[in-house]
């Protein structure tokens, strides 16, 4: 009978522990499930949610929450275990390093650009790079493949298909024009150098690309590639300044220049050549063009008299440095309200904006900007114009009756929204097609 009852104990207090144990991971789990739900919440808030290219698909049959995807992801909260499920947070923040789909165990992710709502417009390219326009070819985030291993793959398969294509007796000044000095077009104009061809690279900003845009304590993560004239580079985990200094480097032993602060505006095919007009009216003809003008589009101009000086600029890169100036920021989106915010805490800052309200702001930023106002750490001029940009001054035009206002002035950061690369492309005769989910990798 003793033993009977010690038996019994026994069981119920491994039985208590057992559902101790279920009950303590069960509410871990949940409290995990809600954390992801509320980031979920906040990245639809923030507009954050919807993929804009490529992305991880969960295949939520073959998942059984082994986190390894979470683990793995470079670029931090893409996704996240709900319910016992891989599941999508930040979609929009996915730049498709793939880490996921590869470390996922029982294969469950797939990477696919576009979904069924949303389409993403991707310029037709063959296998060896060429457009359906004969003669412009296309490498880099622009055909659709991100990071800065692909682009620099691509810059060179793009410009030896390109070689094997020449024929060197053409009329045109160079045999090619590279668009873009991003990696894609670096590596396009080093494998240019190595054929010995005529080359010249044409650049809107600086060299870089998107690198350039980077903040500059983000971990670059990359994989070892082969950069042409310069032979591996061993790289996993980088810096923006370090590609830039090897960029720079190999550019430099190898005499090759790069045509900065020149923003193509039209590729036009003429007599079997193209003609290449920039933004400041240089013209320029080649044989062959290749676009590695990636995916980020060119910021709008207002064309207002003095927007050339070097004070004025359309992004933001070091806030952190910028202190004591007298600062116009000019547009009305979460790009100016954001940059006018991050200014504010040490500049004078104006922001103007052309419409009576802001109405396309993300409603966080809405809180922020009253409070900032209410605050007085920031003027905002609605209904106004920048008209005139001087050294030391700028000019608004305010109001229905055009009133003038002069400020001091030191910076201007203009964020008049962006044209995009499908825009430009078109106009050379380049063909789109929407991908509406379509699946990049898959296993
Ligand atoms: C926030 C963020 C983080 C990222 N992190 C990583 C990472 O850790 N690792 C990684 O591998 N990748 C990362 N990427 C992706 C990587 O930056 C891109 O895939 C890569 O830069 C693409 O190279 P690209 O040369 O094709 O285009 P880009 O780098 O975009 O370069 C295109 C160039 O073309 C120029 N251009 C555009 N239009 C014109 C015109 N009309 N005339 C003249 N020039 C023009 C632009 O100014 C730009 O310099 C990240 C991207 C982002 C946005």
């Amino acid at each position: 009978m003793e033993t009977l009852l010690e038996n019994i104990l026994i069981y119920s207090l491994a039985a208590i522990l057992c559902a101790g144990v279920v009950i303590i991971y069960l509410r871990k789990k949940s409290r995990e499930s809600r954390i992801v739900d509320e980031k979920i919440k906040k990245a639809k808030d923030e507009g954050l949610h919807e993929p804009v290219s490529m992305h991880p698909v969960v295949d939520v049959n073959r998942c059984i929450q082994t986190g390894a995807c979470v683990a793995a992801c470079p670029e931090h909260d893409i996704i996240g275990i709900r319910n016992g499920k891989a599941t999508i947070i930040n979609a929009s923040q996915c730049i498709g390093h793939g880490a996921c789909f590869h470390a996922c165990p029982t294969e469950a992710i797939s990477l696919k650009i576009g979904t069924e709502k949303r389409g993403v417009e991707l310029p037709h390219v063959s296998q060896n790079f060429e457009t359906n326009v004969p003669g412009i070819y296309i490498c880099g985030e622009l055909g659709g493949m991100g990071l800065i291993k692909n682009a620099v793959e691509q810059g060179r398969q793009a410009v030896e298909n390109i070689v094997k294509s020449m024929n060197k007796q053409h009329q045109a000044e160079w045999d090619v024009i590279i668009i873009g000095a991003g990696p894609a077009g670096i590596s396009g104009g080093l494998t240019a150098k190595k054929h010995g061809l005529k080359f010249l690279i044409l650049e809107q900003d600086t060299l870089g690309g998107t690198v350039f845009t980077f903040p500059r304590k983000k971990i670059v993560m990359t994989s070892p590639m082969v950069l042409p004239l310069f032979g591996k580079v061993k790289l996993y985990e980088t810096s923006k300044s370090e590609l830039l200094d090897l960029w720079h480097t190999v550019l430099q032993k190898n005499n090759i220049d790069i045509k900065e602060n020149s923003k193509v505006e039209s590729v036009v095919a003429e007599d079997g050549i193209f003609k290449v007009t920039t933004i400041k009216g240089d013209q320029f003809t080649a044989c062959r063009i290749l676009l590695s003008i990636g995916r980020r589009g060119s910021p709008r101009k207002l064309n207002v008299p003095g927007e050339m000086k070097e004070k004025v600029a359309y992004r933001l890169l070091e806030p952190e440095e910028i202190s004591g100036k007298h600062i116009i920021v000019v547009g009305g989106g979460d790009s100016a309200v954001e940059s006018a915010l991050l200014l504010a805490d040490n500049n004078h800052v104006t922001l103007s904006y052309r419409n009576e309200v802001f109405n396309r702001i993300k409603p966080l930023n809405s809180i922020a900007l009253n409070k900032a106002i209410a605050d007085g750490k920031l003027e905002v001029r609605l209904g106004s114009n920048l008209t005139l940009i001087e050294d030391d001054s700028v000019t608004l035009s305010t109001g229905k009756e055009d009133k003038i206002i002069k400020l001091r002035n030191d910076l201007v950061y203009i964020f008049a929204g962006g044209e995009l690369p499908t825009q430009f492309l078109e106009k050379a005769g380049i063909k789109i097609t929407k991908k509406f989910g379509e699946t990049v990798m898959k296993h």
